[in-house]
């Protein structure tokens, strides 16, 4: 097992991507932390599905974008499992609106959770770390949004290619520390973020047609770079962003 002994919390894990990240690595022998802002019941539905598999698991309440959640999600943590190891910062938001009609409590509200949210956790779980003496592993779900742009999704964007930077100088900052940071940048996956999507056929059908690989991602297509990322075999790996997307970013168009 990769992860044996080994600590992680993931956010936004009731769910989606973070919710198939929380469950791989309880099958490679993790303890996680399942948190979420809004849905209790899928919560303790996420870590009965990973004790199932052996591994121990708590769900904890924080929203990321309010300093003193974090603070407390990794405080419980610790007092459960006694360490960190494996910080995921998964927990993300999108409203797409025109730019020109975007207000600024839009704007704010979306930073606080996809760009500051990830600030104040990566800080958070570092300072545990270091404390640790030992390293770690500071995992961003990032996007394919990190490089390419979303019309109608400015503050999304905006997030997304703040946590490129953000990776990047933190990385080198806690190198010294044996602690490696990276991002994954999922293209198109199957999650209740984009629902509408399978409403919507002709979108979809555009969609695949910009996906070299023909088919739209799973969340365990995430979790399996996510693993690998986290375990030790990543262990000189920091500085850099993953794309997990069948092709979606090297795609030519009509050319
Ligand atoms: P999702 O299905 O909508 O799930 C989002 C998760 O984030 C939920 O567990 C939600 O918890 C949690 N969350 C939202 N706001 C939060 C907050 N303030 N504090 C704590 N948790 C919060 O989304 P997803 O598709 O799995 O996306 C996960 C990540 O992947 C996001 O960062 C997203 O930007 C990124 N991503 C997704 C795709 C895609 O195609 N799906 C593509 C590229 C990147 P509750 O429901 O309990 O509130």
């Amino acid at each position: 097992m990769q992860l044996e002994n080994k600590v992680a919390i993931v956010t936004g894990s009731s769910l989606g991507i973070g919710k198939a990240i929380a469950m791989a690595f309880g099958k490679e022998g993790a303890s996680v932390t399942v948190d979420y802002r809004s849905h209790p019941d899928e919560a303790k539905e996420a870590v009965q599905e990973i004790e199932k598999v052996g591994a121990r698991a708590i769900s904890v309440q924080a929203d990321v974008s309010k300093p003193e959640d974090i603070k407390s999600l990794i405080q419980k943590t610790v007092e459960e499992f006694g360490r960190l190891d494996i910080m995921v910062n998964n927990a993300g938001i999108e409203e797409k609106v025109p730019f020109l009609e975007t207000p600024l409590e839009l704007w704010e509200k979306v930073i606080s959770v996809n760009l500051t949210g990830v600030w104040l956790c990566c800080q958070e779980a570092a300072k545990q770390m270091v404390s640790q003496g030992d390293g770690g592993r500071i995992i961003n779900i990032s996007s394919i949004h990190e490089e390419i742009t979303m019309p109608t999704n400015a503050p999304y964007c905006a997030a997304k290619g703040g946590l490129k930077m953000l990776m990047r100088t933190i990385a080198v900052e806690l190198a010294p520390h044996g602690i490696t940071v990276n991002n994954i940048g999922p293209g198109a996956i199957e999650t209740p973020i984009n629902r509408n999507l399978k409403e919507n056929p002709e979108q979809m059908k555009e969609l695949l047609g910009e996906i070299p690989l023909g088919r739209i991602g799973q969340p365990e297509d995430v979790a399996s770079l996510a693993t690998f990322l986290a375990s030790d075999a990543a262990s000189y790996i920091t500085g850099s962003t993953y794309f997990v997307d069948g092709g979606m970013m090297r795609q030519s168009g009509s050319l």
